[in-house]
């Protein structure tokens, strides 16, 4: 490592950066957390020939140890969650029990793959030419690019990086440029496990030079991308031209629905939580609530009630439940959207407007708009906001249409107390995940996670669905 900037690693080593940029905290400019250095397209690729040659050992390197490294990895990030978990929220500006609760989380996804290790269960058949036995097995697809967004600067990686390592497999880790020290920081744990020389690298640096190398790599054997719809599609046609194994996770604009018969205390913190929540900065976060006639009066006055309750502040104040926003471009699309949701008709109810805090950060009171429909811009634009707009409709079926009506298809919740709908609306919901009575932000570690449309493309993560992914299936034909 250099003196004073947090470096690269690639192959077993520290290296300096090409050059390097400031990590300023959204919370507080003058809150300098680092500088990191940022990766060319010549490091890039030594990143992805290092991981090439390193990836065999670690395939070789037996369960026992990839079970231990996995579970000191997991261990260590539990450990030292508040540490990490301040220094998350300083430098993505969600609140530190938010920055706490990701590292935590992610020292889960080290545990169960550690626990994954172990359970690789192949299965034999017998052939239909007499004398002949077939077994399956999975092995390592090879070298996996990893390339993450700013919202969950370490449960992304964490989630993809564990079973990529658990499965034996090589990794080249590109994280968001606006949130390096998070990566950083679960690098230098990686780093000290004995890891096979290049079995791990980090390229820090902006998309359009290190990702762009990765996607379009021939010397990778899967891209795993998590991040915005407009950068998905770049990185299914790069890696499509290889015929490189793609995996993308990407936007959404999911729906909240509330019916009559709802429990309504519930249903408004379902609403509140799964909006605003990480500042509204989820690909799971519940913009468009769509209300039913009876329910909606009583619903909007009390989500406006339970709304000026929500304090907003520095990420690292007692008492705050919303932090800062990311960055200042983001600061700039949520007013550009409040605007466009005003001249569309919308009605702003409560919040949006821009607030001054003790320090100068990017802080922005939630919003609530009634009064829209969901065919304009703002219900179909995922604006990654704390934004929430409100749709009124008939009853359940028009409720249920209007849900289904968009491009993405990540998640969807109801809140009723009836059997009969949530049924219905469980097996008819076109998104990949499914709440109810629940926010639909907020999911578990160990059971798969992705969506349908524009939300999701190849296999699903998390749980043991992610093995499909990190493995390849060899079918071998023995004659004893
Ligand atoms: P983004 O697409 O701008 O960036 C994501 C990553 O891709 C970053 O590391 C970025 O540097 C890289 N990148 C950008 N251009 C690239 C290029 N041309 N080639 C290769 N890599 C490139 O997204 P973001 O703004 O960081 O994140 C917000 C988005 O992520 C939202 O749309 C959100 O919904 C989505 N997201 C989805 C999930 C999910 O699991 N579905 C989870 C979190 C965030």
């Amino acid at each position: 490592m250099s003196d004073s900037i947090f470096s690269n690693y690639i192959n077993g080593e520290w290296v300096a950066g090409a050059s390097s940029i400031a990590n300023i905290s959204p919370a507080d400019k003058s809150d300098i957390i680092g500088q990191y250095a940022q990766a060319d397209k010549a490091q890039t690729q030594a990143a992805i020939e290092a991981a090439n040659k390193g990836q065999l050992e670690w395939q070789e390197s037996g369960l026992e140890q990839r079970y231990s490294v996995l579970m000191a990895i997991g261990d260590e990030l539990i450990a030292r969650k508040d540490e990490l978990g301040e220094l998350l929220a300083r430098e993505e500006g969600k609140t530190l029990a938010e920055g706490v609760g990701e590292t935590y989380r992610s020292g889960q996804f080290f545990h169960y793959y550690a626990a994954e290790v172990l359970r690789q269960m192949g299965e034999t058949a017998d052939s239909v030419r007499p004398g002949v036995e077939i077994e399956t097995r999975r092995e390592p697809v090879g070298v996996v690019g990893i390339i993450t967004p700013w919202n969950f600067p370490t449960a992304t990686g964490a989630w993809k990086i564990a079973p990529a390592l658990a499965f034996g497999n090589a990794i080249v880790f590109k994280p968001a440029n606006q949130v390096p020290a998070s990566a950083w920081a679960l690098t230098e744990i990686i780093s000290r496990q004995g890891l096979p020389a290049g079995t791990f690298n980090l390229v820090m640096g902006p998309g359009a030079e290190v990702g762009d190398v990765l996607i379009h790599s021939k010397k990778i054997n899967a891209l795993t991308f998590t991040g915005s719809l407009e950068t998905g599609r770049k990185v299914a046609a790069a890696t499509a031209v290889n015929l490189v194994k793609c995996q993308l996770e990407m936007g959404s604009k999911n729906a909240l629905v509330v019916l009559d018969d709802a429990d309504l205390e519930n249903a408004v913190e379902c609403a509140v939580g799964g909006a605003y929540g990480g500042t509204g900065q989820k690909c799971t976060a519940s913009s468009r609530l769509i209300v039913t006639e009876g329910i909606h009066d009583r619903f909007v006055e009390a989500v406006i009630e339970r709304m000026k309750k929500l304090v907003v502040g520095h990420p690292l104040k007692e008492g705050v439940h919303i932090g800062a926003v990311a960055d200042g471009r983001q600061m700039e699309q949520n007013l550009s959207y409040l605007e466009l949701a005003k001249k569309e008709g919308g009605k702003l109810v409560y919040g949006g407007e821009v607030l001054t805090e003790e320090t100068d950060g990017y802080y922005m009171q939630p919003a609530l708009f009634t009064e829209t429909n969901n065919d304009m811009t703002i219900n179909r634009e995922e604006a990654f906001a704390p934004i929430a707009c409100v749709i009124k409709v008939k009853d359940f079926e028009e409720a249920l249409e209007t849900l289904n009506d968009t491009n993405f298809g990540l998640t969807g919740g109801i809140c009723t107390q009836s059997l009969k709908y949530a049924t219905d609306f469980k097996r008819r919901a076109k998104t990949g995940c499914v709440m109810i009575n629940l926010p639909t932000a907020g999911t578990d570690y160990h059971v798969p996670f992705g969506g349908r449309k524009d939300s999701s493309f190849g296999s699903r993560e998390q749980g043991t669905y992610a093995k499909e992914f990190y493995t390849v299936v060899k079918t071998t034909y023995i004659r004893a």
